[in-house]
């Protein structure tokens, strides 16, 4: 299938009561084994590469071995979605490279550091969104901040999202998609200890939602970095500190509330990861990249399935057939609600 454009995947996600997993990739490895999981499991996907991932990939590579996948997976719908961009720079590359989806990430400056105001964050994912959507494409901002660092980028401090702030920003700026800060962080270590409502606040999504029951709400730091995937590292020369993810229980309860992407990379990493250290423990002999490149593939494979199953997507990749990125474009045109989408009311459908 051609990729599609993210807006479609998630309005689809909507209507179906699932959420979507959007896996991170850097290589070809980890595209393949996220595609043969999507055919396992028959479901739709995003694909998502961040800064660090196009500069250490060249992003020609990463755009041409999704060409490839799209080709040899046609019954599998997929987003190519840009994480975290910086600027209006970044995602103007992205979107003129071929990506399907952006995210602009105004909630901090162009160093990709320091937290930013409302004022920063509503101008500049505004800009993004108007050159995004006259080409049909997808946008994803960000209000509040993550905590941890990820791929070089992030405060390393955390701002729970207001869910006021986050009105007016939708409002004014007509993004697809909604990252809100939780208490979830990016990275592997997220919590000390299981999670409480103290500190994972699905309660805020709820409201969120409420508020914005037609913007579709992502969650980024979601691995739920799983014990057993951590052992497995541990057991073979890693050296973790112990550390929790986000449960898949508490993912699941923001997908009943409203969200529809899941931002998962660090449960790959430990997969890949663990398998790797797997061989060269095992068969020190061993020196031909594909013996243990070939195991990661297949643990990362294994991984996402599972996730693709908890967040519901699995099933729903015949649903329906991709949009072009130009009948996007008359769709933000005309708007979701007959009012111009994604002008003046976050497409609720009343005009300001
Ligand atoms: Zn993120």
């Amino acid at each position: 299938m051609p990729l599609v454009p993210m807006r479609q995947m998630l309005d689809e996600a909507a209507k179906g009561g699932y959420g979507v997993g959007a896996f991170n990739v850097n290589n070809m490895e980890q595209i393949q084994a996220i595609m043969e999981a999507a055919r396992e499991t028959k479901s739709p996907v995003v694909i998502q590469a961040s800064r660090g991932a196009r500069k250490y990939s060249n992003d020609k590579f990463l755009y041409h071995l999704m060409l490839a996948a799209a080709e040899l997976y046609p019954e599998i719908p997929m987003a190519l979605h840009l994480d975290h961009g910086n600027g209006f720079d970044t995602c103007k590359s992205a979107i003129e490279l071929g990506f399907t989806s952006v995210m602009i990430d105004g909630s901090l400056l162009e160093d990709g550091k320091t937290p930013s105001d409302l004022k920063y964050n509503v101008e500049v994912t505004k800009k993004v969104v108007d050159f995004a959507h006259e080409r049909g494409v997808t946008v994803e901002g960000e209000i509040g901040t993550l905590g941890g660092v990820e791929d070089g980028h992030g405060s390393g401090v955390s701002h729970l999202t207001d869910p006021q702030q986050a009105v007016e920003f939708v409002q004014k700026t007509g993004v697809d998609a909604l990252a809100v800060a939780i208490g979830t962080s990016h990275g592997a270590y997220k919590f000390t200890s299981a999670p409480t409502e103290e500190v994972l606040k699905i309660s805020l999504i709820r409201k969120i939602h409420e508020l914005l029951p037609a913007t579709h709400l992502v969650m980024h730091g979601s691995s739920s970095v799983p014990k057993e995937l951590q052992d497995v590292v541990n057991k073979f020369g890693g050296k973790l500190k112990p550390t929790w993810g986000v449960p898949i229980k508490e993912i699941q309860e923001g997908i009943r509330n409203g969200v529809r992407k899941i931002n998962v990379d660090t449960d790959s990493r430990l997969a890949v990861t663990g398998a790797i250290r797997k061989v060269f423990a095992e068969t020190p002999d061993k020196f031909d990249p594909r013996d243990y490149l070939k195991p990661a593939r297949e643990a990362m494979q294994k991984v996402i399935a599972e996730r693709m199953t908890q967040f519901g997507q699995a099933g729903h990749a015949a649903d329906y057939k991709a949009m072009s990125l130009e009948e996007m474009r008359g769709y933000y045109k005309k708007g979701p609600s007959g009012c111009g989408g994604g002008c003046c009311c976050g497409g609720k459908g009343k005009k300001k």
